[in-house]
């Protein structure tokens, strides 16, 4: 059985109160379940969030980080500092990082590695724009985006790797993958990562979709052989939407 995982990414949103009020109502509210639960807020607010879900089964993560161990690199945060807080799960090549300040595959990689050898999961974001699609190229985008960052990794560090798969398209719009799109997607990216290790490796792996996931659409989402969990944006910021996703799963 692989884990499962929902992970909510709360991007550039709330702020130290609303952090604290809405991580009270989910730790009071959160159902027993075997899927792993994750919460990515604001960097201000990780220290935060490792003190209020102390003795909660919900767990946190950065939404990025510096491949550097530390130095001259104005306004970035490294793997010593999150480690150093209590965070050891990190988003990395989220598209709104891909497309609006610039992350290229070459750049991932080194931040990829980074995590890893510091003994951090990564949950590694990747997927293809509308065009892309519609241009029938989404294999061949979503192929190289895992070949680029991640292919140079040996098998056994797989281990600390949570894949999701975010159509770009689908991210904050509304518009989702159908469930039927995600499990093509999902299985396409398992047979490749079987071509790359081995077949056994390529099962073990946790395969997230995101996508404008919300109550009313995950169970269906979820019930795909391939699909491990979500990374849920808009409606992780909702404690009861949030949570209505959880037990989708
Ligand atoms: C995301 O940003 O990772 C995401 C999936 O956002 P949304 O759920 O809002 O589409």
């Amino acid at each position: 059985m692989r884990t499962q995982i929902v992970a909510g990414n709360w991007k550039m949103n709330k702020n130290l109160e609303e952090t604290e009020a809405l991580l009270s109502e989910l730790s009071a509210k959160v159902p027993d379940t075997k899927a792993e639960i994750i919460v990515a807020p604001t960097f201000v607010n990780l220290a935060t969030a490792v003190r209020s879900l102390q003795s909660s089964v919900i767990q946190v993560a950065a939404q990025n980080m510096h491949f550097a161990e530390n130095g001259a690199f104005t306004g970035e945060i490294s793997a010593d500092m999150l480690l150093n807080i209590g965070v050891d799960n990190v988003i990395l090549g989220h598209s709104e990082r891909r497309s609006l300040f610039g992350e290229e595959d070459s750049l991932l990689e080194k931040k990829v590695n980074t995590a890893l050898a510091r003994k951090m999961r990564v949950i590694f974001c990747f997927g293809e724009e509308l065009e892309e699609r519609k241009n029938n190229n989404h294999f061949a985008v979503v192929a190289d985006q895992l070949k680029n960052a991640l292919f140079h990794l040996e098998a056994s560090q797989w281990r600390q790797i949570v894949l999701a798969y975010e159509p770009v398209w689908a991210i904050g719009t509304g518009e989702t993958a159908t469930p039927e799109q995600a499990q093509e997607m999902h299985a396409f990216i398992r047979k490749t990562i079987g071509e790359a290790y081995d077949h056994e490796l390529a099962e073990k792996v946790t395969i997230l979709y995101g996508g404008s996931v919300k109550p009313g659409n995950a169970a269906e989402i979820f019930a795909k052989p391939d699909v491990d969990g979500g990374l849920i944006g808009g409606a992780s910021l909702k404690c009861d939407d949030f949570l209505a996703i959880v037990k989708a799963i």
